[in-house]
């Protein structure tokens, strides 16, 4: 470099991150709530915002009507997730110090990241392919492989266990939404109808007699939502099968209700559970879901701190990349840095978002995915810098470089896997097949978009075919098991 040559900045600047917790006092709804209250569990479950009426009175005139008539029609005729959104949730939208007069917080709420996936509104969703031809309600087929109620059996030595169908918050993109909440206008839920204790009993069974599996991710819905007791009962009797090397409680709520994780009760039976673990050389971790840096604030990392501190192994994120949202470099890297720096959170996962109804004006392409994997490489520690996987239908995750074939045109990625899941013991092309994945129609140059316009109808019957084929499969092999 001669001595005239101009200095180069780096594409990202990193700087230090210091976690702020946004004065949630500024909101007309919670001016006069006091740190007590807002600290309590009890007072964030008992103040969460379920309507839009709720919503109207936290923000009060700050946000324009035409907003919540915008949130009330996409509750009406798009929403596959109810509302549920903890105070500390909400306190993290436009968290900035509010301008003064009517009206004035409403174009930064339109675009505020975490209302965008919290409270999606209508006019947010796309218009001409609101959903993908092959959407489904459940886009990963966990129900068809399920081998006990809520347990599914997808590779070969995990298993996703849903303890539970609900969470303290309902995020808008969720992609279990078949099962997940309260059924809405649009999506009539699937129920579970073992009662808990059958439930958790029937996955207990099936994993003492299933020895090939050593790994169990504890899922729902969110584990903050079942009462402590069956959590660290159905937890310590895993941790008693010899098998089972590595458990995964998953709970977003870290994030969305941090209060709950710092309750006394749950601290000492988290502890309790994290000595048991190590007494038997297995590990526990817990797996957080944050989709951007402003949901990373103290009261976040202190409740990670403390979890750390009963000894488990790991706090853990996996996000979900969206348009819109953190779909950008910039964002990604800030939402680790602030994970990493800030909350001593590891970045784990970005998930591409599921091709679930009216998700289409989150997805990305599985182009954009690569670019983005390329683009945050090299600035965090190797074991730090999160992998961004696309869960391919009847495959499993695949990092986005991993795809096979690539038909751009089209927005058709083949993906091949290495393992055969619970229903494909009978299936001697399942490990040579090509495994197809949709990137979002409006994404695609005109050509591509002119042959779906053209092709579009006769998928649904060929999704729905194949969705038949694997529930009668996933039935048969029940079957199979329970005689
Ligand atoms: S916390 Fe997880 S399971 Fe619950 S609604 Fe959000 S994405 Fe779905």
């Amino acid at each position: 470099m001669s001595e005239h040559s101009p200095r180069l900045e780096q594409p990202y600047p990193y700087q230090r991150v210091e976690l702020v917790e946004p004065d949630w006092t500024r909101l007309p709804g919670w001016r006069d709530v006091t740190k007590a209250e807002w600290e309590s569990a009890q007072w964030q479950r008992a103040h969460c915002v379920k309507n839009v009426k709720q919503l109207r009175a936290v923000f009060g005139d700050l946000v324009d009507d035409r907003f919540y008539v915008d949130l009330e029609r996409d509750q009406a005729e798009r929403a596959t997730m109810s509302m549920l959104i903890p105070p500390q949730m909400v306190n993290t939208m436009v968290p900035q110090a509010v301008p003064a007069g009517p009206g004035s917080l409403t174009e930064a709420l339109y675009a505020d990241p975490v209302r965008r996936y919290m409270t999606p509104v209508f006019s947010d969703r796309r218009t001409d392919w609101p959903s993908h031809p092959h959407a489904t309600r459940d886009s990963l087929h966990e129900h068809d492989m399920w081998v006990a109620e809520g347990l599914t059996h997808r590779y070969p030595t995990k298993v996703l266990a849903e303890i539970l169908p609900t969470c303290p918050q309902y995020c808008g993109h969720c992609t279990r939404m078949d099962l997940v909440g309260n059924s809405t206008p649009v999506i009539d839920k699937l129920k579970f109808e073992l009662k808990p204790a059958d439930r958790l009993a029937g996955h207990i069974e099936y994993l003492r007699r299933t020895p090939s599996v050593r790994d169990v991710v504890v899922s729902g819905g969110d584990v903050a939502n079942m009462p402590w007791a069956r959590v660290e009962d159905y937890v310590s009797q895993l941790l008693d099968i010899d098998n089972i090397r590595d458990i995964r409680l998953a709970t977003k709520a870290l994030m969305g209700l941090p209060q709950h994780w710092l309750q006394d009760d749950i601290r000492a039976g988290m502890e309790r559970l994290a000595t048991k673990a190590r007494s038997r050389g297995a590990q526990i971790a817990i797996h957080t879901h944050v989709n951007h840096a402003n949901s990373v604030t103290p009261l976040v990392a202190r409740a990670t701190g403390v979890m750390l501190e009963t000894g488990i192994r790991d706090v853990r994120n996996q996000g979900v990349l969206m348009e819109g949202v953190n779909a950008e470099p910039h964002t990604l890297l800030d939402l680790c840095f602030h994970l990493l720096d800030g909350a001593g959170i590891m970045p784990y996962y970005f998930y591409m978002c599921d091709m679930i109804p009216f998700s289409e004006h989150w997805r990305v392409s599985v182009a954009k995915a690569q670019h983005l994997q390329h683009h945050i490489m090299g600035y965090l520690p190797g074991f730090a810098t999160p992998r961004i996987v696309c869960d391919v239908p009847f495959v499993g995750k695949r990092w986005v470089h991993q795809l096979a074939e690539y038909d751009r045109e089209r927005g058709i990625s083949y993906w091949t896997k290495n393992y055969r899941t619970s229903i494909e013991s009978d299936d001697a092309d399942a490990l040579t097949r090509l495994y197809e994945y949709y990137d979002p129609i409006h994404t695609l140059p005109a050509e591509g978009r002119a042959w779906w316009t053209e092709h579009a109808g006769g998928v649904h019957g060929e999704a729905e075919r194949r969705a038949a084929v694997s529930r009668a499969a996933a039935e048969q092999q029940k079957l199979l098991t329970i005689t």
